[in-house]
C-alpha cells in the first residue's frame, strides 16, 4: 500500500484537496482519497500537485519521424504540402520514431491516447503497449465519386485494428479532404457503431473560404496536384456548419483544433448535433499557424473539452502538461482544476475509459502524476513546472 501526501490532490471530479492524501495499492489502484493525513503512518510526502494520468486525446504516432522536419509558423497549407512527400520513410525509421514517441508520452504521464491512423504501421506497437490506445482511422477523399471506395478501404483497415484487439472509429480527416458523401457515410457508421468521430476543424481560415465560395489557397493546393475541384460545390457556409450538417445528428463528434472557430459557428452547433466535444492542441496551433483558438469561448459552450498534443510533425513535445502550460499562460482565468479535468476525466470519458482512468476514485487505476515546481499560493502552473510519474 502507498499513501501519498501532497500539497494539493486534484481528482477531476472533486475540488482540489489541500494537504490531501491518496492511498493506492502497490499496483496503483486507488483505495481511498482523504482530506488529511491525520493518524496515518508511512506517508510518502511529495511536494506539488497530484493528478491522475493524462489522456492525450489527439495524436498521430505515425508522423513521429517528422519531428523537427516541418517548417514552423508557415500556415497549414505550407505544412501539409511537404508532409505528403516526407511520409515516405523507411519502415524501421518510422517504427523507431514511434517507439521513442511512446516513451516520451509515458515519461510525460500520458496513460491513454486517441491516435489518428492513416495506415496500420502503429498497430503492432499498440497491441503490445501498456498505454490504452483508440485508433481513429482517418479517411481522405474530397471527390464524392471516391467516397464508397475510400470508405471500404477504411473498413478493411478497421478490421485489422479490431483483429489486433484495438478499439477504433472511422473518421474524416478535415473539411477540405472529405466530401459531403464521405461525411454522410462516416456519420452513419459512427451512429450505428456508437463510436466517437473526430475531425480536424478550422485549423486554417482557408477552410471557411473554400466552403464559402470555393476559392483560396486550399483550392490552389489541389490545383498544384492537377485537381480542378470541379466536383466541389461550395456550401456558402463556414466549413464547420457544412461538416456537422453532413455528419448528421446523434453521433459523438470531437472537433479538433478549432483555431478559427467563431461565436457564430458555435451558436449553430446545437442545430445539428448535441454530442459535440472540442479538443485543443494549442502547441500545434502555435507551431503551424502561430495562433491559439478562443479557448474561453469554447469552454463557455459547456460542451466537453479535451486536450491533445497532435503529432511530433507539428509539436516540439508530446506532453499534455506542456499544452496546459500554454493555455495557462494565455488564459490565466482558466483554473488549473479545469485544465486538469480536460486533461484527465474528460478525455477518459470521451474514449469510454472512465471506468478505469481519469480520476482518483476507488477501484480505478488511472496513473498518478506529480506536477512540481508550481505556484503553490495561486494553485497554478509555472513555465518551468515539471512532471514525475509516480504510478
Ligand atoms: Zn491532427
Amino acid at each position: 500500500m502507498k499513501k501519498y501526501l501532497a500539497n494539493f490532490v486534484f481528482s477531476a471530479e472533486t475540488a482540489p484537496i489541500l494537504n490531501g492524501v491518496l492511498i493506492t495499492d502497490d499496483g496503483g489502484t486507488v483505495l481511498d482519497v482523504l482530506e488529511n493525513g491525520e493518524g496515518l503512518e508511512d506517508l510518502i510526502v511529495v511536494e506539488g500537485f497530484l493528478c491522475p494520468g493524462f489522456i492525450n486525446s489527439h495524436c498521430h504516432l505515425e508522423l513521429s519521424h517528422l519531428k523537427g522536419k516541418m517548417l514552423e509558423r508557415g500556415g497549414l497549407v505550407d505544412f501539409i504540402r511537404p508532409i505528403i512527400e516526407m511520409r515516405k520513410a523507411r519502415p524501421d525509421v518510422v517504427q523507431h520514431a514511434m517507439q521513442e514517441a511512446e516513451e516520451e508520452m509515458k515519461t510525460n504521464g500520458i496513460v491513454a491516447v486517441g491516435d489518428i491512423c492513416n495506415t496500420g504501421e502503429s498497430f503492432g506497437l499498440k497491441a503490445d503497449s501498456e498505454l490504452h490506445y483508440h485508433n481513429y482511422i482517418e479517411l481522405i477523399g474530397l471527390d464524392p465519386a471516391m467516397a464508397h471506395s475510400v470508405f471500404a478501404d477504411g473498413v478493411t483497415l478497421q478490421d485489422r485494428s479490431t483483429e489486433m484487439g484495438l478499439g477504433s472509429s472511422l473518421v474524416p480527416h478535415a473539411p477540405y479532404t472529405a466530401s459531403a458523401e464521405l461525411l454522410r457515410l462516416l456519420g452513419g457508421h459512427g451512429r450505428s457503431t456508437d463510436a466517437t468521430l473526430c475531425i480536424h476543424n478550422q485549423e486554417s481560415v482557408h477552410e471557411n473560404t473554400l466552403y464559402m465560395d470555393g476559392t483560396g489557397p486550399l483550392r490552389e493546393f489541389y490545383a498544384g496536384f492537377g485537381d480542378d475541384l470541379n466536383f466541389f460545390t461550395p456550401t456558402q457556409t463556414n466549413s464547420m456548419e457544412a461538416v456537422l450538417r453532413s455528419l448528421g445528428a446523434d453521433v459523438s463528434v470531437l472537433l479538433v483544433h478549432n483555431t478559427y472557430t467563431t461565436n457564430a459557428d458555435l451558436s449553430r452547433v446545437s442545430d445539428y448535433n448535441s454530442q459535440v466535444s472540442y479538443c485543443l492542441c494549442p502547441n500545434a496551433n502555435l507551431y503551424i499557424e502561430n495562433r491559439l483558438p478562443d479557448i474561453e469561448l469554447l469552454a463557455e459552450t459547456g460542451n466537453l473539452m479535451v486536450l491533445g498534443t497532435d503529432s511530433l510533425a507539428s509539436n516540439w513535445t508530446l506532453s499534455i502538461l506542456d499544452e496546459m502550460k500554454t493555455i495557462a499562460a494565455s488564459y490565466p482565468g482558466i483554473q488549473l482544476s479545469t485544465l486538469i479535468s480536460w486533461a484527465t476525466y474528460n478525455g477518459a470519458k470521451l474514449l469510454g475509459l472512465d471506468s478505469e482512468l481519469g480520476s482518483f476514485e476507488k477501484g480505478k487505476r488511472p496513473g498518478i502524476n506529480l506536477i512540481y515546481d508550481v505556484d503553490m499560493d495561486s494553485m497554478a502552473l509555472l513555465p518551468h513546472s515539471k512532471i514525475r510519474v509516480l504510478a
